[in-house]
């Protein structure tokens, strides 16, 4: 979330804070208080009522089940709900514990990945993690609390981490990290796609397997929760501010049209009429069907710059780029 007015990270050099010894700038000094003053005032892990022993089960209703119109948004809801959703009460291994070296001790130690529990703080400020990475402490009064926004909690009713982004690299390390992190539990393609080939009989087509790995990866949960309900709801993915086109260039396929198998009941349905052809035209059989005033186009002009739309070519808008991805990549030494 960018936040309009927010201190500008980028203008604050946080490593100072890791050199005790070495004096900072007051202007570098101005920064800091700036952006803790204006993150303390987001972001806290204070609770009005903290939890005095861990060892007391929670009792009563479960703050998310009560309904939403008996909700009157008191301190001490905020307080239960901080309990049940906010805490990190439990290390598991698998999860947050990770074997680690910890000075005084001989051999690694599983320690939280996530640095709970955290140390009381009165205010809010920067300090460093086990790593050694600065990072924004708020104002802590419960050593098991999350960091939480208040009126995003009270909204949200679940979990919800909250930091400030303290460099644009941390920011980008982080998206990174989630955009190419797997299921864990999904196994490897080559894998799955194996076991399904292994189950089919003998004169059934590349389709049905690939349509039976989807269905196996979907039902395993190769799938993020978050992705799959995206498909269902026809959410798009990802958003890019370009489109792609593809083309195959080589000898062995560019320019084939193969004829279906009779009978195969699934094809038919995914063809519906056209059942005696599994692929289309390919790019380049479109690009040799160009009329002749775009003859003098290349087939990157025509690629980037016009789609296939029922059957011929039309004109891109001038505000749609194309990026052209061309298989199979030729040596630049041949
Ligand atoms: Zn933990």
């Amino acid at each position: 979330m960018w936040l309009k007015d927010a201190p500008n990270p980028d203008e604050i050099n946080f490593d100072l804070l890791k050199k005790p010894d070495v004096p900072i700038p007051n202007e570098q000094q101005e920064k800091m208080k700036r952006f803790m003053d204006y993150w303390d005032r987001i972001i806290t892990a204070s609770s009005p009522f903290p939890r005095q022993d861990y060892n007391m089960p929670l009792i009563g209703d479960h703050p998310c089940s009560i309904p939403r119109e008996n909700l009157q948004n008191t301190k001490q809801e905020l307080a239960d709900l901080l309990n049940w959703v906010e805490t990190h009460t439990k290390c598991m291994p698998g999860y947050c514990l990770v074997k680690r070296k910890v000075p005084g001790h001989q051999e690694p130690q599983a320690v939280c990945r996530f640095d709970y529990p955290m140390q009381l703080r009165r205010d809010a400020g920067i300090g460093l993690d086990s790593k050694h990475r600065c990072k924004f402490e708020p104002r802590c009064n419960d050593p098991l609390m999350n960091p939480f926004n208040t009126p995003m909690i009270l909204g949200w009713r679940a979990n919800i981490d909250i930091k400030p982004v303290l460099s644009k690299f941390a920011a980008i390390d982080y998206i990174a990290k989630y955009a190419s992190k797997s299921e864990k539990e999904a196994p490897a393609f080559p894998k799955l796609l194996a076991s399904v080939a292994n189950s089919m009989d003998g004169d059934r087509m590349a389709q049905s397997a690939c349509q039976k790995a989807l269905n196996k990866m979907l039902g395993e949960r190769t799938y993020s929760a978050q992705e799959t309900v995206h498909l269902l709801l026809g959410i798009p993915l990802v958003q890019a501010s370009v489109t792609f086109q593809t083309i195959y260039t080589g000898t062995d396929g560019g320019y084939q049209k193969l004829a279906a198998q009779q009978g195969d009941a699934e094809l038919g349905a995914f063809l519906g009429d056209d059942e005696n052809l599994v692929t289309d035209d390919s790019w380049l059989q479109r690009y040799m069907k160009c009329p002749p005033d775009m003859e003098s186009l290349s087939l990157q002009d025509v690629l980037s710059t016009y789609s296939w739309r029922k059957l011929k070519w039309c004109k891109k808008r001038d505000t749609m780029k194309t990026v052209l991805h061309v298989y199979p990549r030729f040596s630049p030494q041949p």
